[in-house]
């Protein structure tokens, strides 16, 4: 049977660190819910049993994609829908919007995000490959403020580990190239 969990889903990158923290020190068997394509059916399952779920649902400042001099910059958020149509990416990128039209059906690919895929980190995750090719950074924030930024590729693997889980909380930008 599916075990009861707390559930919040803070408005801000501000309130959702904290009950991080808070979490962090209650020693709380804690998730965070970015699409929910993949967290969703195995807390239906009992495949995982969170006390706590915390939805980044709320916060749209991670739902940004924007170029600048330093590349171009993905919010955890950004579903492979949003990939697919950005008019940045389809020019400067087209490996993404390739890449994310490749996954699943319709109903998948708009839930669906680049942080669950990178933090499910499964080999058979689409946008990963598209990701590592450019050498993309992830920079990640935690309850103790930005952690310096790391490469897809190093970060892939922690995730697999589960290291970054519950503490990470990213990325919250990611440069595909220079
Ligand atoms: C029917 C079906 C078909 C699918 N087909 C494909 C496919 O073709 N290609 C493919 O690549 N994938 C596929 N998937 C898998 C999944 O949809 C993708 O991996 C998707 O990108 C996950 O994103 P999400 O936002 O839904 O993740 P979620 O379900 O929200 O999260 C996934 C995991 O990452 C953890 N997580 C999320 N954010 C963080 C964070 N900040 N810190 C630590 N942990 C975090 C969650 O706690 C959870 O354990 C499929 C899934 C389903 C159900």
């Amino acid at each position: 049977m599916m075990k009861n969990f707390t559930y919040h889903a803070p408005q801000t990158i501000t309130a959702a660190l904290m009950l991080l923290d808070q979490a962090l020190a209650r020693s709380e068997d804690t998730y965070i819910l970015a699409g929910g394509t993949v967290l969703v059916p195995q807390i239906k399952e009992s495949l995982v049993r969170p006390s706590l779920v915390i939805s980044l649902k709320h916060l749209p400042m991670l739902k940004k994609i924007t170029l600048d001099e330093k590349g171009l910059h993905l919010g955890a958020l950004i579903t492979p829908v949003e990939l697919i149509r950005s008019p940045v990416i389809l020019e400067h990128y087209p490996v993404l919007a390739q890449a994310a039209a490749t996954m699943a059906g319709v109903q998948i690919r708009n839930m669906a995000t680049i942080e669950g895929n990178l933090c499910s980190a499964v080999p058979t995750a689409d946008l990963v490959p598209s990701l590592l090719a450019p050498d993309a950074i992830v920079q990640v924030q935690g309850p103790n403020g930005l952690r310096p930024a790391r490469r897809v590729a190093d970060r892939t693997r922690a995730c697999h580990k589960r290291k970054l889980s519950p503490l990470s909380f990213g990325p919250s930008r990611g440069y595909a190239g220079h």
